[in-house]
């Protein structure tokens, strides 16, 4: 949230030395909250500025790339500008998602009662088509029961952006595995394939924007390099938190841990007689 330009921001940090001593730090960071604020606004600005010019291009682009009697030099051309404007639009999104998601005041998700079996079964028949083309195997395990208190979109949008990656990241033939679950600490999304996993030192990092193991392959499978920050975001709006394991050359597991106090039980209604 912006800071009221008559307020300061302190971060205070006490350290405990045993022997009844304390030392207290506070550090004045108004200036580092004033710039984050300006750069998150920027960033939302320049995204949605961008957004009306290339859907213009694209109108164009689109008229041109469906005239038969065009030269197929010209042809193949304005087919790679329909790609990379559609590139362009889908970096665009994924700037706008994450500046609203950093924008939103309080940064706690609202607590509506998601249906997240229903979700899961939304996202994996979303990816149908791509996982038939590329004879891919999906595998579902969701406890039917098991809610969420969360911002439904929200949660969309990050589990899909698992299920997505693992799509991109695992060579044809290959299988995901999707599953929903509860335990004594809370309920848990996870998503694992039998992909190209992921060298251990990357694993830290994959949550900052654009940041990638192999750019080429990314992009040349539509990743835009911001989906785990978008991620990462909704996650910490739930108070969840994100677990990576992987091997390379064997695959991945990436699972979403929500705690109790937003895990929901339902009940299916029990038919009745009378
Ligand atoms: P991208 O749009 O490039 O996929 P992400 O933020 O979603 O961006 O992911 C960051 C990087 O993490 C990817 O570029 C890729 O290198 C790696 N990655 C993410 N998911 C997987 C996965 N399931 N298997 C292997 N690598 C992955």
């Amino acid at each position: 949230p912006r800071l009221p330009d008559n307020q300061v921001q302190l971060s205070a940090r006490m350290v405990a030395y045993g022997d009844g001593q304390f030392l207290l730090t506070v550090r004045d960071v108004t200036r580092l909250h004033r710039l984050e604020s300006m750069r998150r606004d920027f960033v939302a600005n320049v995204s949605h500025e961008l957004r009306t010019p290339l859907t213009v291009i694209t109108g164009y682009v689109e008229t041109l790339v469906d005239d038969d009697s065009l030269d197929p030099v010209v042809h193949r051309t304005l087919e790679s500008m329909e790609f990379q404007a559609e590139r362009m639009r889908r970096i665009i999104d994924d700037l706008l998602t994450l500046s609203h998601l950093e924008t939103r005041d309080d940064g706690v998700a609202e607590q509506t009662a998601v249906p997240v079996p229903a979700l899961i079964g939304a996202i994996e028949e979303d990816a149908h088509m791509l996982v038939t083309e590329r004879d891919l195997t999906i595998r579902v395990e969701a406890d039917a029961g098991l809610w969420l208190r969360g911002a439904r979109n929200e949660l969309h949008s990050a589990f899909s952006n698992l299920v997505t990656n693992a799509i991109r990241y695992t060579l044809d033939g290959g299988t995901i595995t999707l599953r929903w679950y509860a335990d004594d600490q809370g309920a848990h999304f996870q998503v694992e394939d039998t992909g190209i996993g992921i060298p251990p030192d990357h694993i830290p990092r994959l949550t900052e924007r654009f940041y990638r193991v192999e750019s080429d392959r990314s992009r040349a499978r539509g990743g835009t390099g911001l989906g785990l920050a978008i991620v990462k975001h909704v996650l910490q709006r739930h108070d969840a938190c994100l677990r990576i394991e992987s091997v390379p050359d064997q695959g991945s597991t990436f699972t979403c841990d929500f705690g109790q106090a937003r895990v929901l039980r339902k009940v299916a209604p029990v038919a009745s007689d009378n």
